[in-house]
């Protein structure tokens, strides 16, 4: 089979390494790619995979590639391109492609969209209003005492989000997302929701149009810093499994979130075909769904697809022709730990082009995966090229040993100005 994945982050780098390891892929590209990608090989022919410099979002350039190399089957990492309708686009020129069409990418792509549908449905989320002018908005903070969340409908690039603790923050918040277009039309309306506490982790359900196939739970670190401070980043790592829901209680989980989820597409008729990832506060009250997105998490896809024993090309083509029901998923059960090395400054400004050197060294480590996020080669060398750079990624028997392995490998990676948690996967302790 011919593959063609599109993105260039960890994430890519992840899905494009593991289906790598299928006896059907036969050639394949990424489109832009990273300079880790372009080191993987295919384990059938030992063929390198290709990186084509088209970006995620050229989507006439990625389907004029698709059609000219005969693609069997295109694999979409990143939102922005499912919201823009990628899979309808490939789907109307007869082309199989991985993902959610668009308006079953609306889960990601309007929050409105989703608490809406979440209430309707029955699916346990935090109390909250849609707006779409500020008056109202602010009334209903105000209601909430102004302990809230307040969210930028549209896709912001993970930032349209501003935790508010008192009413003077709620209303600046509204002011600046609605009134000042902090997130351009992506604010013209709100989902305003009560601030919840709890544990926060994220679940992943391979879905097909009808069946949604759970995977273990894994959980994030989206602070900068140590103990959960500084600012929102993309991730700054992950591991997997998190010891906050047993078995059973991550099966509970997921029938309270999936199952009326399930009901609510058949009644709306979406077509969902790809991964749901839902971002999950367990409260004392039970679990809360906080958002909904359409595509595997960065860093989850890290630490998931380590695990992962099935064969990922198996698992796409089934997720397209609706046939996941007959398939089980198999994980290994050793933890997996990721650690994103970061360039220095990151999520604010920050230098590119620096030489990263030790990446050969930890390429001979065992149960060790180092998957490139912002990377580039320049005159052979591999430099840094992004905020997010490397997410060094390591099984170990328990999280203990997979974490202690993970921050070895660390040590042994050098780049100017490199910054990274240190306590990633501390809290499962
Ligand atoms: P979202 O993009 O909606 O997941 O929000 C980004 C982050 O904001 C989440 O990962 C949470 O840490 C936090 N957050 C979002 N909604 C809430 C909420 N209702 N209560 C507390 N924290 C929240």
């Amino acid at each position: 089979m011919k593959l063609l994945v599109i993105g260039s982050g960890g994430r890519e780098h992840a899905l494009v390494w593991k289906l790598a390891q299928s006896p059907h892929a036969t050639q394949m590209w990424c489109a832009p790619g990273n300079a880790g990608i372009a080191r993987e090989r295919l384990a059938r022919n030992a063929l390198p995979v290709e990186c084509v410099d088209i970006a995620a979002e050229n989507l006439p350039q990625l389907l004029a590639f698709a059609r000219e190399n005969k693609i069997d089957l295109t694999v979409v990492g990143p939102d922005n391109p499912l919201a823009l309708g990628i899979v309808d686009l490939f789907q109307r020129n007869g082309l199989r492609i991985w993902g959610p069409g668009q308006k079953a990418a609306q889960f990601e792509s309007s929050k409105v969209f989703s608490q809406w549908f979440m209430e309707r449905y029955g699916i346990p989320t935090a109390r909250a209003g849609t707006f779409s002018e500020p008056a109202p908005a602010k009334a209903f903070a105000a209601s909430l005492d102004g302990k809230c969340v307040v969210k930028a409908d549209g896709l912001a690039l993970g930032k349209g989000v501003l935790i508010c603790g008192n009413i003077a923050e709620a209303e600046k918040a509204v002011d600046e997302i609605m009134v000042g277009k902090a997130f351009g039309a992506a604010g013209a309306s709100v989902v305003i929701q009560e601030f919840l506490e709890g544990i926060e982790v994220s679940l992943h359900a391979l879905c097909d149009g009808k069946t949604a196939k759970l995977f273990p739970t894994s959980q994030d670190h989206k602070r900068a810093l140590d103990g959960d401070q500084g600012l929102n980043t993309g991730g700054m790592g992950t591991y997997s499994p998190a010891p906050f829901l047993n078995d059973a209680e991550l099966k509970k989980v997921g029938d309270a979130i999936l199952n009326p989820w399930l009901r609510g597409c058949a009644a709306e008729k979406i077509d969902f075909r790809g991964i749901l990832y839902p971002g999950v506060m367990l409260t004392k009250n039970g679990p809360r769904v906080l958002e909904f997105n359409a595509r595997f998490g960065d860093p989850e896809t890290q630490v998931y697809l380590t695990r992962l024993e099935n064969d990922l090309v198996e698992l796409l083509d089934a997720s397209v022709n609706g046939m996941l029901g007959r398939i089980e998923l198999k994980w290994n059960p050793m933890a997996s730990v990721c650690v994103v090395m970061a360039s220095g400054g990151y999520p604010g400004n920050y230098a590119k082009g620096k030489p990263i050197y030790g990446l050969d060294e930890t390429s001979r480590l065992s149960h060790v995966k180092v998957f490139h996020a912002g990377t580039a080669l320049k005159d052979g060398h591999v430099v840094t090229n992004g905020g997010r750079v490397l997410g060094v990624t390591a099984l170990g028997k328990d999280l203990k040993s997979a974490q202690a392995a993970a921050y070895a490998a660390v040590q042994k990676i050098q780049f100017e100005g490199a910054q990274y948690r240190r306590d990633i996967a501390a809290k499962a302790f």
